[in-house]
């Protein structure tokens, strides 16, 4: 595969552009090598800058439900163009962007759009701190949920742990009311809210982790979670930024019946443009300004082009709902192909699924919370990544991210995907 392209791209870039990209994950760095760049996408399919094609099973880290440039998505987009393209001001497109999301999401009474979900998260932080007036905030070690100073920690073991921030800039004063526990860990839950209950504003979740790579829930968690945030009268905030309209129209919180207090979503409701939101309780959202002292506003929020790709894409799925079973029946049939694949070269792995978000973790042991996932083999990884790519299959550059299945993929991926499996699994091992 020639890629000389995307290298000399890479390196002009370098020079203008920190790390040659706009976002790290998207250096390659975890996996060696160098960028592919993209020149087009259209349905499964991804094209780079030296004319090489790779079904993509990234879809813009999960946007995508449809695959790209969807017929739909592309004349909701053309005629919106030729109505202007932002204002600042009210539209209806707002307005019906905010009654789909209230519909599919009943803990979502009221709704504010955003254009990120660094800024769905934030702010809906910020609501729950205004709304309970307490300043410590709850997450889990491996979720992700954005960039906010206050999100930027992990911390160490012990749950009484302060935060310390993970990135250079975030002071610890920034991160000093963040406390972070093991995630599926619900003695250490327990434990932190007997010692720091009443002093906490909100937890937020991932409720299907994908920022550790694909973590599902453990039984019980997100209703435990319910239960002792409704007992200490703290907020509880499901981040479904990457799962909402992804694994069903409801979200996680569908999938697992459990109803948050506030939700933030983006990716899936913006159609492959910036959108995000927040919502919640209508209780909560009154603390919003203008209604509440609660500040929070954007220039592009709510911008027209972003909200009617959104629009036409929930719309799809409104008009479609059995798009989640026959991404469900793609899911096991990814999942069979990479378990036999890892079985007929003998490396040890374990796939976590739900719905259409799935990830290869090579190691033998169960994958359950990020300490599990930090123990993979990420050498492996490396390798089955590369592997794969040259056989034009485009996955997540790194061990700690969620893959994504788009409806688009067709048993004819499908295909290419079992034989570039096989072939990758090999070399995998060899030289080992
Ligand atoms: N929350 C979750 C669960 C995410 O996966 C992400 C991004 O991947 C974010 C928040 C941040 O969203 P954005 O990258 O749009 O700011």
């Amino acid at each position: 595969m020639i890629t000389e392209g995307s290298k000399s791209l890479f390196i002009r870039a370098q020079k203008t552009i920190p790390g040659g990209v706009n976002s790290p994950v998207r250096a390659f760095k975890s996996v060696g090598g160098s960028p592919i760049f993209i020149s087009s996408g259209k349905g499964a399919w991804l094209e780079d800058t030296d004319g090489n094609k790779y079904i993509d099973f990234v879809n813009s880290w999960g946007p995508l439900l449809f695959g790209h440039a969807h017929p739909v998505v592309l004349d909701a987009l053309r005629k919106q163009m030729e109505n202007g393209l932002t204002f600042g001001a009210p539209t209806e497109l707002e307005v019906l962007m905010a009654e789909a999301i209230c519909r599919a999401y009943p803990s979502m009474q009221k709704v504010r759009l955003v254009s990120s979900g660094t800024e769905a998260t934030m702010s809906a932080i910020r609501v729950a701190r205004g709304y309970t007036g307490r300043p410590v905030i709850v997450k889990f070690e491996g979720c992700y949920h954005g960039h906010a100073d206050c999100l930027l920690a992990k911390s160490g073991s012990g749950v009484t742990t302060l935060g310390l921030p993970d990135s250079a800039g975030v002071p610890p004063s920034m991160t000093a009311d963040t406390l972070t526990l093991p995630y599926n860990d619900i003695p250490a839950l327990q434990q932190l809210f007997r010692m720091r209950g009443s002093e906490v504003a909100a937890v937020i979740v991932e409720p299907v982790a994908g920022n550790m790579g694909c973590v599902p829930p453990a039984v019980g968690m997100l209703q435990e979670l319910r239960l002792i945030t409704a007992q200490y009268g703290s907020v509880l905030i499901f981040d479904e930024v990457m799962t909402g309209f992804r694994l069903a129209r409801g979200g996680a919180q569908e999938l697992y019946g459990v109803t948050p207090d506030m939700t933030t979503l983006g990716k899936v409701i913006g159609g492959g443009m910036p959108v995000g939101a927040y919502g919640g309780k209508e209780a909560i959202m009154q603390c919003v300004a203008p209604l509440g002292p609660v500040y929070q506003a954007g220039t592009l929020s709510g911008n027209p082009m972003a909200v009617c790709a959104g629009l036409a894409t929930l719309g799809m799925i409104d008009r479609d709902p059995g798009v989640y079973q026959r991404l469900e029946r793609k899911g096991q049939l990814i999942v069979n192909i990479l378990s036999e694949s890892a079985m007929a070269a003998n490396v040890p792995i374990t796939i976590n699924r739900v719905g259409s978000m799935f990830t290869l973790f090579f190691s033998n042991e169960p994958v359950t919370d990020y300490f599990s996932a930090k123990k993979c083999d990420t050498g492996r990884f490396a390798r089955w990544f590369n592997a794969m790519l040259n056989r034009g299959i485009y996955l997540p550059p790194s061990q700690f991210e969620a893959a994504f299945i788009s409806d688009v993929i067709e048993d004819c991926h499908i295909a290419s995907f079992q034989q570039a499996s096989f072939e990758a699994m090999e070399e995998v091992i060899e030289g080992q």
